[in-house]
């Protein structure tokens, strides 16, 4: 291993012991990062980078926020699992926790996004037939086109991205795929008495920041509560203060039938995801229908209340808002035909690139990258901006300023 690293820098180093023994399913941007600290993260050569990406917006709280790392180590030293086979002493004061948080009956604690939108898929599928009272194996679900939901064969199955889903098939049946934004072709697809649900990104993340028109949300809603659908949000993403709201949703005061949420549910420091509904539609699922080992283990509750207090005690939904205006105020006013478009919400924000040259927004992403600021391409010609939360006016402005100096200076 010495010998190795001799030979190389310890990034590549360690970049192509990833590559021998890894498998090749990321194409991640040429950087190594061994610490983090709220906006902040350090390369294996000490260089400091703003983390303009958080991890997808699994780290809205920063890196290593000290309170909720507090917890996590303080849990981990007395009871980190239990599996659901036994009560323990932290599940239940979470699930009170978390449902007077959003404002529901019950929860359904799992890990990761994925898990958590099979989780809303299933519950739908089970109210369907026993409230709804749909024929055996006739259920539908509505999703939209440029949708990403995760990577299990029932998600891919509703992808419209060849990459996602490609030769992964056969898929899961029962799942219409219309169009995103365009509520005429909800109404069509609802008039099937066999919908059961309307499974929607509020903001469509991987997609590049796709933001529907306004009232969109709130009329989706009333339309899927007319045909007796349930309206099912994936705030994987774009949940827990992201886009200037505590919830994508809040920005037309809809509230989800059933609301899924991950990522900073636990700052990035755990997986903890968690499918919240109330009463008629979650008892639906009975003992030894659903479950996760690790689902619900003491550990991740801990993590989660501690990562959620953080988001209101230090008002992370306000600061999304005010920095975001701030942020696509100065990204309008950079001045370069490379810049095609800004979009975005709160601190959910892209920018789509024009390809000059030969090169591409991945060749931005690693110019941005030598000067200080970290943030990955998506589709090819969109960046995805998305800062921890914790973010100062201060930092935002330098920020803006490296992305401003960056474009203004490409070759
Ligand atoms: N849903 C949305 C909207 C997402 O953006 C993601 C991940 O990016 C997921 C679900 C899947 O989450 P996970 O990667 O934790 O499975």
């Amino acid at each position: 291993m010495i010998t190795e690293m001799q030979t190389t820098t310890k990034g590549q180093y360690l970049i192509d012991l990833e590559d021998k023994h890894g498998a090749h399913n990321y194409h991640p941007l040429p950087v190594v990062l061994e610490r983090g600290e709220g906006v902040f993260v350090w390369d294996t050569d000490g260089k400091k980078y703003y983390d303009f990406l958080a991890a997808y917006s699994a780290v809205n709280q920063g890196h290593c926020h000290p309170k909720i790392i507090n917890t996590l180590t303080e849990q981990a030293s007395k009871l980190t699992l239990t599996s659901r086979a036994f009560y323990n002493n932290v599940l239940g004061e979470y699930e009170k926790f978390i449902t007077e948080y959003f404002g529901y009956d019950k929860v359904l604690p799992m890990n990761t996004g994925a898990e958590g939108v099979e989780t809303a898929i299933k519950l739908a599928r089970k109210w369907g037939y026993e409230k709804k009272k749909v024929s055996e194996n006739a259920a539908k679900i509505i999703v939209c086109e440029g949708n990403f939901h995760g990577r299990t064969i029932s998600i891919i199955s509703a992808s419209t991205d060849p990459d996602s889903y490609g030769n992964f098939g056969p898929y899961t049946p029962g799942i219409v795929k219309i169009p995103y934004n365009n509520t005429s072709a909800l109404a069509e697809a609802l008039k099937d008495k066999n919908v059961v649900g309307f499974l929607v990104e509020p903001i469509q993340g991987e997609a590049g920041v796709n933001v529907p028109d306004e009232g969109y949300l709130k009329t989706c809603f009333e339309m899927c509560k007319a045909a007796n659908v349930l309206f099912i949000a994936d705030e994987v993403q774009t949940g827990i203060a992201r886009t200037g709201k505590m919830l994508a949703c809040d920005h037309e005061n809809v509230r989800p039938d059933v609301l899924i949420l991950g990522k900073a549910l636990s700052g990035g420091v755990y997986p903890v995801s968690a499918v919240l509904a109330d009463d008629e539609i979650m008892l639906c699922i009975k003992p030894g229908q659903h479950g996760s080992t690790y689902g619900g283990n003491p550990l991740g509750c801990k993590v989660a209340i501690a990562a959620m207090q953080v988001v209101k005690d230090e008002k992370l939904a306000e600061n999304s808002q005010e920095l975001g205006e701030i942020l696509r105020t100065e990204l309008r006013a950079i001045k370069s035909d490379l810049i095609t478009l800004v979009r975005g919400k709160g601190l959910f924000n892209a920018i789509i690139i024009k390809e000059k040259n030969g090169k591409t927004a991945w060749d931005v992403c690693l110019k941005l990258a030598e000067n200080g600021l970290l943030a990955k391409p998506t589709h090819g010609d969109i960046i995805r901006f998305a800062p921890p939360l914790v973010i100062t006016k201060e930092q935002i402005l330098d920020c803006a300023r490296i992305i401003r100096e960056t474009i203004e200076n490409f070759k």
